[in-house]
């Protein structure tokens, strides 16, 4: 028996996550949730997002499974997925792009992997304001991070028997901070001549991935560019409801879907589960239940191939729970 940290979210959270539930429990697989509650209620009720309770649930199983959360905008708390991947040092984000037959999407031969580096850059929380009409924000990054997600992504490539791997950054202007990041990834480099290595700055790299995505194998770059790519990539493959991700640190790990908490699709039984679902095969994986992970993904792509059963971004009819059913019947 695996004990995970289950995490509802807000917004759409709570129905993804229950959708998802319904097919991990077809697997077969023996998983016992310790459900906790962090977000927007958890800030209403206890007078702060994140309890303690979380942190240390997490700590204790090792692994989580993580609905979205709403970060207020422009004012408000700080974001509570921001806190946990910093508490907790999940310091690799790992966020697949892969095209899937029946989306629709623009390309059908994209199979990339953007590896973020989690806990650094301008996520540091360091922002002022320096006098009424100046505000600062400080963007931090050090050796130790850019090293280690170097190697992570190198690593990744190894193990996931990919070719080549592509630093993106902004070195031309930001020259110490993403000089230094650069630096860290073209030393780690030498340690992994089998695997490919290039490098592209940020700007040419959006517009690359418009244009050629297919060229693009493991992408890794630092917290801010690697959160926008990302999203550029799930466009990429269909939209935000087919895009999961992992928050993977030394110690624990956290699934969870790449988009937020989309507030005007909550309670309507009308999101896409997709990517909660690819997000739980993920952690599935993680924890190697490799055979489950994979049946996952198989009956989630035989669905979405077929095109009956799949919600609206995907120009279907069904519900969010509907598709996660036929998800589930498959498997
Ligand atoms: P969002 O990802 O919530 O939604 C953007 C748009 O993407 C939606 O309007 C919808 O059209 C589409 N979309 C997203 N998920 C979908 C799904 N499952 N099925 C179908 N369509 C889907 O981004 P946002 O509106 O910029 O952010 C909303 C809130 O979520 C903010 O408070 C933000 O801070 C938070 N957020 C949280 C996380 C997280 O918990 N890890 C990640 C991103 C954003």
């Amino acid at each position: 028996m695996t004990r995970v940290t289950l995490i509802p979210g807000d917004g759409i959270g709570p129905e993804v996550v229950d959708a998802c539930l319904l097919v991990l429990d077809e697997t077969g697989v023996r998983l016992e949730y310790d459900r906790v509650e962090a977000g927007m209620e958890t800030m209403q009720r206890e007078g702060t997002p994140l309890p303690d309770r979380v942190i240390e649930s997490i700590r204790r199983n090792r692994v989580a499974l993580k609905g979205p959360i709403t970060t207020p905008v422009a004012s408000g708390f700080r974001s509570v997925n921001v806190e946990l991947r910093q508490r907790l040092d999940l310091y690799a984000n790992v966020r697949p792009a892969k095209s899937l037959a029946g989306t629709g999407a623009r390309y059908e031969d994209v199979d990339l992997v953007v590896i973020r580096e989690n806990t650094e850059d301008l996520y540091s929380g360091l922002e002022r304001m320096a006098g009424e009409d100046r505000a600062e924000s400080v963007r931090i990054i050090t050796r130790r991070a850019s090293e280690r997600i170097a190697r992570f992504a190198f690593s990744y490539a190894i193990s996931n028997r990919r070719r080549k791997v592509t630093a993106v950054h902004k070195a031309n202007i930001l020259k110490l901070s993403d000089g230094l990041f650069l630096e860290c990834v073209r030393r780690v480099a030498q340690d992994f001549t089998a695997i490919e290595y290039e490098e592209r700055i940020v700007d040419n790299m959006a517009m690359q991935l418009v244009v050629k995505p297919n060229l693009y194998d493991v992408i890794v770059t630092t917290n801010l560019f690697g959160d926008i790519l990302s999203d550029l990539c799930a466009g990429l493959v269909g939209g935000l409801g087919l895009a999961p991700s992992g928050n993977i640190g030394e110690e624990c790990a956290v699934f969870e879907p790449v988009h937020g908490s989309a507030p005007k699709y909550a309670g309507q039984n009308k999101a896409n589960p997709t990517a909660m679902i690819l997000s739980a095969a993920m952690m599935l994986d993680h924890i190697g239940e490799k055979d489950a992970a994979q049946k996952v993904v198989s009956a989630v792509a035989r669905v979405i191939k077929e095109g009956r059963e799949v919600t609206y971004d995907l120009g279907g009819a069904s519900g969010t729970m509907e598709m996660a059913k036929a998800i589930a019947r498959l498997i």
